[in-house]
């Protein structure tokens, strides 16, 4: 039998822009899911994007506001290590020299890693895997940062980014995700020819889409992505369209809140090119679905589409052949709207005798001593 060692992975922050209320789009939802993680028995693991908070540091001299925030952030991220999730490394370059004014952020900053020099991009992961360690030391002084998702997936392909993971001591980069493709104003990438999209490999070092012949001193484990039937996505499409106009009438008769909207998604996301009609269309699903190609992201899936997801990944991992499957899920605390879907999910497989929660260190040590990496054979 394979057992499927699942990774339950939620990247933690604001929106791409710096826009939305900190404590409804991550102090709030972090901790609704950790009290279900909690309730079930899960560990889970978080991506705490650090450029955000370093930015809030070097802001809160001037305004008394981001103090009481950052503070209430290192709180939120410390307590909920203290019940044994685990807080992972990631970096969202955007933020570098952001602007503060009436309240608001101003990020004009390049989105992309691979558009900044070695020695900038080093001084990012550097302070965030700093920052991390410093505040986590105190709980448990063993404690490390061992992977990295980069912001927008950006991590290939580029002559540095994985020696510098390497330098830093990260075991293995989650930012693979295969088929994905962006070419908006604010990310350009091409992940539709990935030579692997499922199991654990080394890379090509200086491109992550490939796989390397031999060993290398860090791991790629993609963040898995699934197809979902056409039927399902319609469905779910037909849902979301739904409960958008519903929010919106919601909005609009409370005075409008400075919540984090499916149009702002859009918006940030949207695609340079196409016609109006494909526009039209991308815009209501974009980015995670294209056609029927699914990024595994709870936040963006209902209860049966999370079934198809694991249907889809027990298939494979049995196809394998190998005893132990890693996974990576991905989530975002930000957009997850529906928490019973995935309160139900979570009970379901974690009654389930091939699946085993892992956090993010916990695979990282897997990764090392036991399970199969692949090489070009
Ligand atoms: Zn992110």
């Amino acid at each position: 039998m394979t057992t499927i060692h699942l990774a339950l992975v939620d990247d933690w922050e604001l929106s791409g822009d710096g826009s939305g209320d900190i404590r409804r789009l991550q102090f709030e939802p972090l901790r609704r899911l950790v009290s279900i993680y909690n309730g079930l028995g899960i560990r889970g693991s978080f991506n705490a994007e650090v450029m955000q908070q370093l930015t809030f540091r070097q802001h809160q001299g001037r305004h008394q506001e981001l103090k009481v925030l950052a503070d209430e952030w290192d709180d939120v991220v410390r307590e909920t290590f203290r019940q044994g999730h685990d807080i992972q490394l990631h970096i969202h370059p955007q933020w570098q020299n952001a602007k503060y004014k009436d309240g608001r952020w101003k990020l004009t900053a390049d989105w992309s890693i691979l558009n900044y020099s070695r020695e900038a991009a080093l001084q990012m992961l550097q302070g965030g895997k700093e920052y991390l360690e410093n505040l986590l030391h105190e709980i448990d002084p063993k404690y490390r940062c061992v992977s990295f998702r980069s912001g927008a997936w950006c991590i290939a392909p580029s002559p540095h980014m994985l020696d510098l993971l390497v330098k830093l001591g990260i075991v293995f980069d989650m930012s693979i995700v295969a088929g994905v493709k962006y070419d908006t104003r604010n990310i350009k990438l091409d992940y539709t020819t990935c030579e692997e999209d499922f199991l654990p490999y080394y890379p090509v070092m200086t491109d992550a889409r490939r796989v390397s012949d031999k060993a290398e001193p860090i791991v790629c484990v993609p963040t898995n992505c699934f197809y979902a039937s056409r039927r399902l996505v319609f469905r779910h499409h037909l849902e979301k369209v739904g409960s958008k106009v519903k929010r919106k009438i919601g909005q609009q008769t409370a005075g409008g809140n400075n919540d984090r909207s499916v149009e702002a998604y859009g918006e940030q996301w949207a695609q340079i090119d196409g016609s109006l009609v494909k526009r039209i269309y991308r815009k209501g699903i974009v980015p995670y679905l294209k056609g029927k190609h699914t990024i595994s992201d709870l936040a963006q899936l209902d209860y049966r589409l999370m079934t198809e997801m694991l249907d889809s990944i027990r298939k494979r991992a049995k196809a394998s052949g190998l005893t132990d499957v890693p996974i990576v899920l991905e989530n975002h605390t930000k957009d997850l709207q529906n928490f019973s879907d995935l309160e139900r999910f979570l009970e379901k497989a974690s009654g389930s005798s091939d699946i085993q929660f892992v956090t993010l260190t916990e695979l990282a040590t897997n990764l090392k001593e036991n399970f199969k990496i692949k090489t070009r054979s």
